[in-house]
């Protein structure tokens, strides 16, 4: 028995002691691996990126680069291409669902990084999926140095600048209106409320839309009883109101909610007074006033009946912006509007995109167009 215990241990030493060198390898690889990792991670690398970067053995490269989100991105997905990471790099991180694939479709096309940047800021995911089915197009800074431009847009601003001679920037404001189409014309559906919401000859809102605070108007605010109103909108009118007394201006609301049957029943009544060329140019059809949004008033002088020549419109005209009202239809952007001059007919917007409009000189549509319409 003790013989045999004898012969057995050295053997099982031995191979405990392999596998302890085994063990050690592994661990002592384990832990370079672990090294290595770390390394790439902490420049901002995830976890999967960087395994697959030190797989690919571009450790030394991700190291000299320091962290890059495109790069991150690509060595995530199962797009990436060893032949496109110096382009990868070059070209800016933008969160869209498809990107590495949209660079290589981008490179394939022809375009070079620079021009990548360029038309992934004009456009979502899939509107540069659209856009990169085309051909290459050569002067890219042509429509898309304006910042607003769109990707979906562009054979519109092509054929707007060539029928009407019109510049990059006033071309890409009126395509993205909507101008270069006939008034109601494909029209876009608006249907969430908000005070800066547009509603005009391009945009409508549906037979059912109704503003989400509406409100009956105290009959000492308006000419007639029963008018309603988005109460945001009127709480700004009470205080506008208020200060304008304290100047001897008394202003008054003789319209301001109407619902899109109101708006049925006066293209009605004008068709029968006025026939129909009236209302084509001067009523709105139903859905497209702004009066249906709640945020829009027909404003009148209590003392004076032609408002425009009331001191309630200068007044209106220096102060209105600072409770976030503005003069939406004025003679000077009859073309962007659609409408001729309305001097009484006021819009809230806020106080912050009022003041921008007041200070600037332009119109909601302009404001719009540049800064809301993403
Ligand atoms: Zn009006």
């Amino acid at each position: 028995m003790e013989k045999k215990k004898i012969k057995i241990k050295p053997k099982a030493l031995t191979i405990f002691k392999i596998l302890g060198v085994i063990f050690c390898i592994f661990l002592g690889l384990f832990l370079f691996y672990l090294k290595q990792i770390n390394d790439i991670t902490k420049l901002g690398y995830s976890k999967e990126a960087s395994k697959n970067i030190l797989f690919s053995f571009k450790k030394d490269y991700i190291l000299k680069i320091g962290e890059n989100k495109t790069i991150n991105r690509a060595f995530e997905s199962k797009d990436y291409i060893e032949d496109n990471l110096d382009n990868y790099r070059k070209v800016k991180y933008v969160n869209h669902k498809d990107l590495i694939s949209n660079i290589n479709k981008a490179l394939e096309v022809g375009y070079k990084p620079n021009d990548i940047n360029i038309i992934f800021s004009h456009g979502d995911n899939e509107s540069v999926k659209r856009f990169l089915k085309r051909d290459k197009v050569k002067y890219l800074e042509e429509f898309f140095i304006v910042d607003y431009a769109k990707l979906d847009n562009y054979d519109r601003y092509l054929k707007y600048a060539d029928d009407t001679g019109e510049d990059e920037e006033t071309t890409v404001l009126c395509v993205n209106l909507d101008m270069d189409k006939e008034d109601y014309a494909d029209a876009k559906l608006v249907d969430k409320f908000s005070i800066d919401m547009l509603v005009n000859k391009h945009r409508y809102l549906d037979e059912k839309f109704e503003p989400n605070d509406l409100m009956n108007i105290p009959s000492e605010y308006a000419s007639e009883e029963d008018l309603q109103s988005s109460r945001i909108a009127f709480n700004a009118f009470k205080k506008m109101s208020e200060a304008a007394k304290k100047d001897g201006c008394e202003i008054v609301i003789n319209s301001a909610y109407r619902s899109y049957q109101d708006q049925v029943d006066i293209g009605n009544y004008y068709l029968k007074w006025y026939g129909q060329s009236y209302v084509d140019k001067y009523v709105a059809k139903p859905g497209y006033s702004e009066h249906q949004t709640g945020l829009a008033y027909d404003i009148g002088s209590k003392k004076v009946n032609i408002f425009a020549n009331s001191k309630e419109y200068n007044w209106m005209q220096e102060h209105a912006y600072e409770y976030g009202f503005i003069e939406r239809f004025t003679k000077r952007y009859e073309k962007i509007t659609g409408f001729r001059m309305e001097p009484w007919h006021y819009r809230y917007v806020g106080k912050d995109i009022a003041k921008y409009i007041h200070e600037n000189n332009i119109s909601f549509e302009e404001y719009y167009a540049v800064y809301l319409d993403k």
